[in-house]
């Protein structure tokens, strides 16, 4: 019987996103106290009664929230030639933490990013 457990990070960040149209208010430079929640599907183990030690996701997570804390996401994507990041909408942040985070987490079921209290996305395979 599979189990989603699911642990959340939060970071402030800047960013712009210069594919929305002339005029549109995501183009200036603004920020977000971001969170980002990593969920994880599979069965429960039968000798521990647990899925994954919340502190093993915490230590695979956090270089990654480290790397992007009070930085602009913009500026992560054109030094490290990260593409997603040259564009870092929440659909995009989301999608290139899943592609990250999977190898290590091999339970990944999802990436949710939200950007306010009300604005959310989800990325899954
Ligand atoms: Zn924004």
């Amino acid at each position: 019987m599979p189990v989603i457990i699911s642990k959340s990070f939060r970071f402030e960040a800047a960013h712009y996103l210069p594919q929305m149209p002339e005029g549109h208010k995501c183009r200036r430079m603004h920020g977000h106290s971001f969170k980002v929640t990593v969920r994880l599907k599979g069965p429960i183990d039968p000798e521990t009664g647990i899925l994954m030690d919340f502190g093993d996701v915490k230590k695979v997570v956090k270089p990654y929230i480290e790397r992007l804390d009070h930085w602009c996401l913009n500026e992560i994507g054109e030094r490290e030639g990260i593409a997603l990041l040259q564009n870092p909408t929440s659909e995009n942040l989301a999608c290139w933490l899943f592609q990250e985070l999977k190898p290590q987490l091999p339970d990944l079921y999802s990436i949710v990013v939200d950007e306010t209290c009300t604005s959310r996305c989800e990325y899954m395979e």
